[in-house]
């Protein structure tokens, strides 16, 4: 029971992966927002459970969103 449920939590934690998303929308900023921690930083992913590919797709969106002024490099709430 367990090693059941320590298999589960190590092989899909990613929600992107659960939902089927194949690609983050870097004008989502308050989706973003959940990845990133209040200094503005992306969440490792030992913290959010993301996988490796969208771990990517985040941190490129972040910075897309950033450029774009969507999200602050400092967040201010
Ligand atoms: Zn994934």
């Amino acid at each position: 029971m367990a090693r059941e449920q320590q298999d589960k939590k190590k092989r899909k934690n990613c929600t992107f992966c659960a939902d089927k998303v194949t690609s983050i929308d870097y004008k989502d900023g308050q989706k973003l927002k959940r990845y990133l921690t209040e200094a503005g930083k992306i969440l490792p992913r030992r913290i959010t459970g993301t996988c490796a590919e969208h771990q990517r797709m985040i941190a490129r969106a972040v910075k897309r969103s950033r450029e774009a002024s969507i999200i602050g490099y400092v967040l201010d709430n």
